[in-house]
């Protein structure tokens, strides 16, 4: 056997000698994957398609002593490293080029306490697998709105999802979680031990350790919940936008809602003839018992004259996967976001305008209605600081051909330029891709604070394929 062929943290190629990779083999229990391996491209292969990365070397990870080795490993080598948790970060991050990726998408224990309603749940596991334990007995955690999604990743960088106003954030309900720093040391972190480190890693992306597990609250939802989905013709879109945002201005914070502006696809769950047609979707979760939530939610359904409307009570775990196959693993993606404020009248006229410019009918111009729980939750608990924007503007181009991809980039961008007028200048980490400016607007209060804790437990920046803080 040669040397295998790696990329160290400065950019330097190197080759690691065949005894280290040998001898890593024989401490390391999860597989070892490098590209001669039969399951190299299936390992390398993340849910954006716009993503094809080749790293020099994956070690898949059965349990939180292979991550601490695969860091150590990884530290004594210098190598640039990625962290995998579900792998669909938009921008790629869970894979690098030319080195190594720790990946943690084997590792899928769940323990569920009942009587203490809490979860404890390692990093390899998803929204899907998560909410069929904790719906088993009315119980959920705050996740996202798409349940093949990673846990890890999503509640690292906040975690915005249909209970945010019923019960905040996905990070604002973790209680403790196990990680494997910079130096390989396994560490248990909760608000009693390192409660610094503790409150940097919920909202700090991944930039300061290898997260194995994660200990979360539940709250008693459903099992049935009341859901909106409203689809109301674009050419109502002024007028049912402006009824959307009086309708937010006072909702309780059991809803938790968004509009989302796109087309209707070829599909059979919608009337043939309504096939192309451009929509407004009005979309909305009650967290609380059904029959109040239908007479709450009435109104969003009331806003103009549907087109169609799929609203019903259902099954929480079904809202939790309604929109999971608008998102299939190998379509092109690039998203990016703007918090707002408020939503201007203009505004309002903005995002119907640009959304009727998109290049593509699968992508979406979404305003998602934040605030209650996850706005009154101490930001000072976690490193997640954007608790006052009432609205996040979500810019989700989605497309099939990748002949395609400069247009619908370049649109993205544009259009993201175009609503900063109405905006803050800075958006969800979770939803941008890797070229994200400005971190630090990311994080307007706790940036020095954040950099100084990144140079205390990871000085050489070995946690970097992230929204990446610097050590300061
Ligand atoms: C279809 C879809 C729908 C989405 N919907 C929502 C939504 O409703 N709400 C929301 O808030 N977000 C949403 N997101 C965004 C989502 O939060 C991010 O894409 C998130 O990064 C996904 O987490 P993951 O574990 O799957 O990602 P990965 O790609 O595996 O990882 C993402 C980042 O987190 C780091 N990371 C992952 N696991 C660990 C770990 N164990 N320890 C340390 N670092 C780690 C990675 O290094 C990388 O930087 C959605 C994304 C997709 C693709």
């Amino acid at each position: 056997m040669s040397n295998l062929n790696a990329v160290t943290l400065n950019g330097d190629a190197t080759a690691l000698a065949d005894d280290a990779v040998t001898q890593l083999r024989a401490e390391f229990d999860g597989d070892v994957i490098t590209p001669e391996h039969r399951d190299y491209d299936d390992a390398r292969r993340v849910w954006n398609g716009e993503i094809d990365r080749r790293p020099a070397l994956i070690l898949r990870c059965r349990h939180a002593g292979d991550a601490a080795t695969a860091v150590r490993f990884a530290a004594r080598h210098e190598l640039l490293t990625a962290v995998r948790g579900g792998g669909h970060n938009v921008g790629g991050l869970a894979v690098c080029d030319g080195g190594l990726v720790i990946d943690l998408s084997p590792m899928k224990g769940i323990e569920l306490d009942a009587g203490q309603r809490r979860i404890r749940v390692d990093a390899g596991v998803t929204w899907a697998e998560l909410d069929a334990a904790t719906q088993k007995v009315g119980l959920a955690v705050p996740g996202g709105v798409v349940s093949t999604t990673g846990v890890a990743g999503l509640t690292l960088g906040g975690g915005i999802g249909w209970l945010r106003r019923a019960f905040g954030l996905s990070c604002d309900n973790v209680r403790a979680l196990d990680v494997v720093t910079a130096d390989g040391e396994l560490r248990t972190l909760d608000a009693r031990h390192e409660p610094e480190l503790f409150s940097a890693i919920r909202g700090g992306g991944g930039n300061f350790g290898v997260v194995t597990r994660f200990e979360f609250d539940c709250h008693p939802v459903g099992p049935d919940v009341m859901f909106v989905a409203a689809f109301y013709p674009s050419e109502q879109g002024v007028d049912v936008l402006k009824r959307y945002r009086a309708f937010t201005e006072t909702a309780p914070d059991a809803v938790s809602s968004f509009a989302i502006c796109g087309t209707i696809p070829d599909e059979p769950d919608f009337p043939t003839e309504l096939h192309g047609r451009d929509y407004v979707l009005i979309a909305a979760c009650y967290a609380g018992e059904a029959e109040t939530g239908a007479r709450t939610l009435q109104p969003l359904r009331e806003l103009g004259t549907p087109m169609h409307d799929m609203s019903d009570v259902m099954p929480f775990v079904d809202v939790q996967q309604l929109l999971d196959g608008d998102y299939p693993e190998g379509r092109h993606y690039y998203w990016k976001s703007l918090y707002m404020t408020a939503l201007s009248d203009d505004a309002i006229e903005q995002v119907l305008s640009l959304a009727g410019e998109r290049p593509s009918s699968l992508t979406t111009v979404d305003i998602w209605h934040l605030g209650g729980a996850m706005a009154r939750a101490n930001s000072g608990d976690t490193a997640f600081e954007h608790r006052a924007p009432e609205y996040l503007l979500g810019i989700e181009s989605n497309w099939d051909d990748p002949r395609e991809s400069d247009t619908n980039i370049d649109w993205t961008r544009q259009t993201c330029e175009r609503m900063g007028a109405y905006a803050e200048d800075r958006g969800y980490l979770n939803f941008e891709p890797i070229d994200a400016e400005a971190i630090d607007k990311t994080y307007p209060q706790g940036y020095r604070r954040l950099r100084a804790l990144k140079a205390q437990w990871d000085s050489k920046n070995l946690f970097r394929m992230n929204h990446n803080i610097k050590p300061g």
